[in-house]
């Protein structure tokens, strides 16, 4: 019998797994910066006492998503209790109420952190502003910060506070220019970000200019209509290719931000189909799935979509980032 083939793949990540007799680890272009995810490795699988795991990375970024794909791989098999989860930094890998393995970032974390026998706050609050007005973009991010114990709130609670005017040239740009703008305004931590959707026959355009690509009077249809002219001569989908790209931005007063960033990745259709979803959604083909995103109900994108992507990996840096600017009292 052949066995199941198991992959994950973002923009930055890319592991596929299977079980066959023994356990084994290869990585692309293989250096010594794997050595310790090697060690860790087999270390893992013997502390689970699980054996003929094979993975293959062709690209890792990040141990917290790299874990929880072994462990996913591991559940499915043996339908053990297994999770991998985060706490003040540290990655934990859990069977049931057990700790099986911990991995600390590189600079450590402090013990009474850890174990919360200090009085914690962070330099900023207990609350998180989203920098937004719009409730559903917010809903998704307070799921996320709410599990870390923060209050969320949106701009419809500062109706003083002007407009930023998003005048950068790259995501980034935009997405910093929002967040540390309403942080110093307001001395609070701020999340902003920036999306759009890059198409590679253009040099990356519409880009920054997503929302405003037809001009002054943009619409989505009219936004769709122009890309769709732009790439009139382009008949071969593979050379369509695009990726809808999200930059995430958190800033708080007198500290470094936390950028983060993710890419969907796709094709531009040469009709619109599917009714969900919106601004570029229904001329987005998924990757190689044939369907575009407004095919895909709400949950099937959000699960996967490039704002879905940057928010998991918010979740891996978010707590290192939080524990720097803590105060231990
Ligand atoms: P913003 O980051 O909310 O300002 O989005 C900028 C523009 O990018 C939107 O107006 C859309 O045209 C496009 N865009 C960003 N994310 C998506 C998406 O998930 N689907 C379709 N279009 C998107």
């Amino acid at each position: 019998m052949t066995e199941k083939i198991y992959e994950y793949k973002d923009a930055n990540d890319w592991y596929v797994g299977t079980w066959d007799g023994f356990t084994y680890l290869t990585v692309f272009g293989d250096n010594e910066k794997f050595d310790t995810v090697r060690t860790r490795f087999y270390q893992l699988m013997e502390q689970l006492s699980v054996e003929g795991l094979q993975v293959h990375v062709v690209k890792m970024t990040s141990s917290f998503s790299f874990l929880k794909f072994l462990i996913q791989m591991i559940q499915e098999k043996y339908g053990r209790n297994l999770s991998v989860v985060q706490h003040k930094g540290a990655i934990l890998v859990m069977e049931g109420q057990q700790i099986i393995d911990i991995h600390l970032p590189q600079e450590g974390i402090s013990s009474d952190s850890f174990f919360g026998q200090a009085d914690i706050s962070t330099a900023f609050g207990d609350t998180i502003l989203i920098a937004t007005k719009n409730e559903g973009k917010t809903a998704e991010f307070r799921q996320f910060f709410e599990k870390l114990g923060y209050k969320v709130e949106n701009l419809n609670a500062y109706p003083d506070l002007p407009d930023v005017a998003e005048t950068g040239t790259t995501f980034e740009e935009n997405a910093r220019l929002k967040a540390e703008t309403i942080a110093n305004l307001t001395g609070k931590m701020v999340l902003a970000d920036d999306s759009g959707l890059k198409v590679d026959k253009l040099g990356g355009l519409p880009g920054v200019w997503s929302a405003r690509f037809s001009g002054q009077d943009a619409t989505d249809a009219r936004n769709n209509a122009k890309l769709l002219h732009e790439l009139a001569m382009v008949f071969d989908v593979k050379d369509r290719s695009a990726q809808f790209h999200c930059t995430l931005v958190v800033a708080a007063p007198d500290v470094d931000s936390l950028v983060v960033e993710a890419d969907w990745e796709g094709y531009i259709a040469t009709i619109p189909q599917g009714e969900n979803g919106f601004g570029y959604d229904p001329l987005f083909l998924v990757g190689e799935t044939g369907r575009t995103a407004a095919q895909m109900s709400i949950e099937e994108k959000n699960a996967q979509s490039h704002r879905a992507q940057a928010l998991e990996k918010l979740l891996e840096v978010f707590p290192v980032w939080q524990e720097k600017n803590t105060i231990h009292a």
